[in-house]
């Protein structure tokens, strides 16, 4: 591409992210399991005040997102001036970046780290570093060891996508209190809804007790609304501050905050989704078990399947033939998992249907 104009340093070297497939060419029937999206939808009433929206189209939206903090605050129990939302988490995340790096500092992630933290690095100037990773989980020992002078945030998703593997929150407060105060810790738990183990926390209370960690959260995912880019920080009153001034001023449309305040407080259909996952990840997980490939360890609405075969029956092979049965799920090469493939949980019949393919493919 030939332009007189010169981009700041770092955007020419980012690789655009990119989403999960969403259409299959000759397939009548396509199954979308690449996106981690919620296969119940959103909630009815979540679509009721959504559609409600349409007679304010020519509306400004309330630049604060006042009754939507209010109802994350009330319904999480957290205070809402301390919370900031954003069009999807991504927004937050690069905000944060923007707010807190620059070039010559480092944002530190871990190895299969969320591919936006590394994208958000370079966007402006910034060095992204990657921590090693043992059994495919977040290593607190690693990341503190790789923080430098230059280290001005250090992103873990819990659970992490796409490994799907999780810390507890002791290994999370062990991280803060291992690195500089001046460093900032981001705990993306875009999937903390789905997590039922005994020693996981979202870490809300971790922001609630530091100077200089923030949680953030997505209405993408459990509440089934990614097509209106919602998410929401959780922080200290200074980052908070921070982030309204950078912000857009009406950075959360209408509709997303319509709907998200129904979505928030419809505990009935978070409860059917957290339910009807973890029934088809766990059935999920021991047919796939049964075909002979690892599904991974993974705690968020997804799996991570790992093909033993280079050749025929690898997971670019996998990939292709799920495609051609128009099944739609997530190559990994891009998180340096070229022998995976990320597989979303689905209806009952969307992921039967998987699986009979998958069983079929390894036949
Ligand atoms: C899906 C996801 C998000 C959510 O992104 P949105 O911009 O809110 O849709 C954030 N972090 C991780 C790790 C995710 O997998």
């Amino acid at each position: 591409m030939n332009s007189p104009l010169q981009p700041r340093p770092g955007i020419l070297d980012i690789s655009p992210y990119v989403g999960g497939d969403a259409s299959a060419e000759g397939v009548n029937r396509v199954i979308r399991l690449a996106s981690n999206e919620n296969p119940l939808g959103p909630s009815p009433k979540a679509i009721e005040a959504y559609t409600r929206m349409q007679g304010e189209l020519h509306r400004y939206p309330d630049g604060g997102s006042n009754d939507l903090r209010d109802a994350i605050a009330a319904n999480e129990g957290l205070e809402q001036d301390r919370i900031v939302c954003g069009a999807g988490s991504d927004e937050l995340i690069s905000l944060l970046v923007r707010a807190y790096a620059g070039p010559g500092d480092e944002v530190l992630y871990s190895e299969h780290g969320f591919l936006m933290y590394p994208i958000s690095a370079k966007t402006v100037g910034a060095t992204p570093v990657a921590s090693p990773e043992h059994n495919l989980t977040t290593d607190v020992d690693e990341l503190l060891a790789q923080a430098t002078t230059r280290t001005k945030l250090v992103f873990v998703a819990n659970p992490n996508n796409p490994t799907g593997t999780y810390i507890s929150a002791e290994e999370l407060r062990r991280l803060r209190r291992g690195l500089p105060e001046s460093v900032l810790l981001v705990i993306d738990a875009a999937y903390a809804e789905y997590v039922a183990e005994d020693d996981y926390s979202a870490g809300a209370e971790l922001v609630a007790e530091s100077e200089n960690v923030v949680m953030t959260r997505t209405f993408s995912k459990i509440h089934g609304l990614a097509s209106l880019r919602l998410g929401w920080a959780y922080c200290p009153p200074a980052v908070a501050d921070v982030l309204n001034r950078l912000r857009g001023p009406f950075n959360v449309s209408l509709a997303a905050q319509a709907a998200g305040v129904e979505a928030i407080k419809d505990s009935a259909h978070i409860q059917r989704s957290v339910e009807h996952n973890a029934k088809w990840l766990t059935w999920f997980n021991q047919e796939v078990a049964k075909l002979g490939v690892e599904p991974g360890n993974c705690v968020g609405n997804f799996a991570l399947v790992r093909f033993p075969d280079p050749g025929e029956k690898s997971a670019d092979a996998a990939l292709a033939y799920l495609k051609t049965r128009g099944i739609l799920v997530r190559a990994m090469g891009g998180y340096g998992l070229p022998d995976c493939l990320r597989v979303t949980i689905g209806t009952e019949d969307e992921t039967r249907s998987v699986v009979e393919a998958l069983g079929k493919f390894l036949k």
